[in-house]
């Protein structure tokens, strides 16, 4: 069913941004579903940077091994029933690229700004053509500073350090203690870096997923979405 917005020209554009762990892509996918919405999921990019760097064997902490990667790195999203498959240079890498190695890979990436500059239009033309929510770190603040509607998804690191936990221990040999240092690694690198920190956009709206499950996380944004667009 379709809403006044969506029968609209105008595409609407939803940001979800927050650490690691609180809920965004499990959510955004959920919304994505039930709204009719493409879903971008720009972490995924920066994972494939990460994973084309390490195959190529360069150092992801030097800006200046980078550029010819950037250059003709592919990225290309498929859908697949419930989930998108990615490809990164025609090499199918959805799950590969969510091993514990290439999370702080991928943060390590995402702090050099030839990266960012790299991946940023990418980004703005995956949601031309369509309606969309976007689940980053920097969605609402430099991706789509003017989107309709801005979620920032917070919750304590135990809470978040569990879920990647349970996740993350059906295919990895993983330990709680090391996900959650890992976890407190990543958001310290992600909101400290100097190129789009991460950080709540003035005119996001904060909700902490803490005591909320994914269904009652979903259906505060899609009221939040239908207050907004008189859905
Ligand atoms: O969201 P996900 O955990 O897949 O993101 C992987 C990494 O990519 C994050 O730790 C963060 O460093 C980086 N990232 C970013 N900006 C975004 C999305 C992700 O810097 N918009």
């Amino acid at each position: 069913m379709k809403t006044d917005m969506q029968k609209s020209n105008k595409n609407f554009i939803i940001t979800i941004d927050g650490p690691s762990g609180a809920g965004k892509s499990t959510v955004s996918k959920k919304i994505a579903a039930q709204l009719n919405l493409s879903y971008i999921d720009t972490g995924a990019m920066y994972r494939c940077v990460a994973w084309a760097a390490r195959e190529a064997g360069l150092d992801v902490t030097s800006e200046s091994a980078l550029p010819s990667l950037l250059q003709n790195l592919k990225i290309r999203f498929q859908a697949a029933g419930k989930n998108n498959l990615v490809f990164c240079n025609e090499q199918e890498v959805t799950s590969t690229i969510r091993s514990p190695e290439i999370d702080a890979l991928a943060s390590a990436v995402s702090s050099l700004a030839c990266v960012r500059k790299a991946l940023l239009p990418l980004q703005r033309a995956a949601a031309q053509h369509n309606h969309a929510i976007i689940d980053g770190r920097d969605a609402g603040t430099v991706i789509f500073p003017h989107a309709d509607l801005k979620i920032y998804l917070d919750a304590d690191l135990s809470t978040r350090a569990r879920r990647r936990f349970a996740e993350q221990k059906l295919n990895a040999e993983v330990d709680l203690k090391s996900v959650t240092e890992a976890i407190a690694n990543r958001d310290q690198a992600d909101s400290s870096r100097s190129e789009a920190p991460l950080r709540k956009a003035d005119d996001a709206i904060f909700i902490d997923t803490a005591d909320l499950d994914i269904e009652g996380v979903s259906q505060r944004i899609i009221e939040l979405y239908k207050a907004r667009f008189n859905g």
